[in-house]
């Protein structure tokens, strides 16, 4: 085989440097040694694979995404135990495929990216050790959910108990003799609700908002199915291509008030609500804005939950904490000995607070001064041969991102194989970009999550969605069909001499 055109250009073949072991991160490196392309090294902060799966550790977690679907589709796992099941056998899949698919090797642990500076040929990484790499090709695979957002409470510094973020759960603390308060009426929010209301001395739950809550049940999976799935992968298959389906149809359901898939939808979240026996109860819990603006929550059991005994639904506002619990705005202190912040991520956060230069020294945080942008969901003007999975105007919400991964890895994969075969620097124009991110904004606004009257971590800072808002299926359809490099500015990289 001949040489490429970036051998040819810097006598080597690229390096790429991939920003996380997350489910995406592993992806992203499984790809690169597919391709052939071994020279790569992922930097991740924490000691082992699964991103948020790691973090993550709260009683009741598990994903609401069905697990036949959240995996890889070239990695389907017979093993899982239930549709949705808990946290630990997500995190060991990820974990194991890690392993399976020869990336662990190449994963640098415990050590964090600090900056990434463009130096007109390739990347300079400086790390939070002091210590420093380059990299033709940098991808950023940061995930959603990990900068913690802390809630701005005062007196929050001055509770006695245990007091811990949902991703910082602190096992040690016993549970059952505790007086319980979450704060939060999320996803999260409700699988602790879940896990614990009932079991503990005594559990509050801290609502500022209602929320929709459809009821999905959570059916385990016998030995035999999971037999019959690992000698039929098949079968696994057609569950994975059902709730693709599903997803796309729960999404166009969630996202427009026209569609037809709605009102089923509605009528279960209602159904479910009319479990709450007591009308005051149920009143307090009933939301004012339409469903589907927050994200969707999905549970088998969350209103027979916090109908438990000892359990309360705390509506009444936070005032402040103060040491012994907390004291709410009609002056009643509801003593605690658990303080359980459920508040969230600052999921839009992106690939932040790594620090990143491109182009003549441009900041991202200039490039994105007014919001975050991508081209695609996935490169940046001014930042040449660098690719984000789950960048700006991602499908994120009630659908599998690990299939959205998939495709986005795959899409990035034809760039890098462009970049590799003709020795070019690649950049998304700036006016492509503006005309995509104009349509996304002009689109997003006919969604429920900007008409619903809610507010969310979907809305930007002028209440408009910052996730993509067209079906999943066009996502499919359009990355699919993989780049389009008229809309790029492609330069040629500068000869160097070999390394
Ligand atoms: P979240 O959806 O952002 O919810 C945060 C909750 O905290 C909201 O109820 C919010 O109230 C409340 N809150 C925040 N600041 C507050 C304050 N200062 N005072 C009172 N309440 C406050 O967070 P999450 O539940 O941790 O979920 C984060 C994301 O993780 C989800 O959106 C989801 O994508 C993901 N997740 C997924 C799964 C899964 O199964 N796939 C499970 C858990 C989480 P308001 O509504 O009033 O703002």
């Amino acid at each position: 085989m001949g040489m490429s055109g970036f051998e040819q250009a810097t006598g080597r073949k690229p390096r790429t440097v991939i920003i996380g072991a997350g489910m995406s991160g592993i992806l992203m490196g499984y790809r690169l040694l597919k391709a052939g392309l071994d020279h790569f090294t992922i930097y991740e902060k924490g000691e082992s694979c699964g991103g948020t799966w790691r973090e993550s550790t709260y009683p009741g977690l598990h994903c609401d995404v069905k697990s036949h679907h959240y995996c890889y589709s070239f990695a389907l796992n017979p093993t899982w135990s239930k549709e949705f099941p808990a946290q630990p056998e997500i995190y060991a899949y990820f974990n194991r495929q890690a392993e399976e698919f020869g990336v662990l090797d190449k994963i640098r642990f415990r050590t964090e990216v600090g900056e990434a500076r463009w130096d007109g040929a390739k990347w300079q990484i400086a790390l939070k050790d002091g210590s420093s790499d380059w990299a033709d090709i940098l991808v950023s695979a940061t995930g959603f959910l990990h900068m913690i957002n802390y809630p701005e409470m005062p007196g929050l510094e001055t509770f006695k108990g245990a007091k811990f973020h949902t991703a910082r759960w602190d096992h040690s603390v016993s549970l059952e003799d505790k007086r319980i308060g979450v704060i939060g009426t999320g996803s999260t929010a409700v699988q602790i609700t879940s896990a614990l209301a009932g079991k503990v001395k005594h559990f509050s739950l801290f609502q500022r908002t209602p929320q929709w809550v459809l009821h999905v049940p959570n059916e385990p999976y016998s030995e035999d199915q999971r037999q019959e799935f690992a000698k039929n992968p098949g079968l696994m298959m057609d569950i994975y291509r059902e709730t693709e389906d599903a997803a796309h149809y729960l999404t166009m359901g969630i996202m427009f008030e026209d569609s037809p898939y709605r009102a089923d939808l509605v009528q279960n979240a209602l159904d479910n609500l009319a479990k709450i026996k007591d009308p005051d109860l149920r009143a307090r819990m009933t939301p004012d804005y339409a469903f589907g603006c927050k994200r969707l929550i999905m549970s088998p059991d969350f209103y027979e939950a916090i109908q438990r005994p000892n359990t309360e639904l705390v509506d009444d506002p936070i005032e402040r904490v103060v040491p012994e619990g907390i004291l709410t705005k009609s002056g009643r202190t509801i003593e605690l000995d658990v303080l359980v912040l459920a508040t969230g991520f600052n999921a839009l956060a992106y690939i932040r607070p790594v620090e990143v230069f491109g182009e003549d020294g441009i900041s991202l945080e200039e490039v994105w001064a007014k919001r975050p942008i991508a081209y695609e969901t996935m490169t940046v003007p001014h930042m040449p041969n660098f690719f984000m999975i789950g960048g700006p105007y991602s499908p994120v919400g009630n659908i599998s991102l690990v299939r959205v991964s998939e495709l986005q890895s795959g899409w990035i994969m034809q760039c890098i194989e462009k970049i590799a075969a003709e020795g070019v620097a690649i950049a998304p124009r700036q006016d492509a970009t503006d005309v995509m991110i104009e349509g996304f904004r002009e689109q997003a606004r006919k969604t429920i999550w900007y008409k619903g009257g809610c507010s969310s971590w979907y809305l930007d800072s002028e209440g408009v969605p910052g996730i993509y808002p067209y079906p999943s299926d066009k996502f499919k359809q359009d990355v699919s069909a993989g780049p389009r490099f008229g809309d790029f500015a492609i330069r040629p990289l500068p000869e160097t001499e070999p390394a």
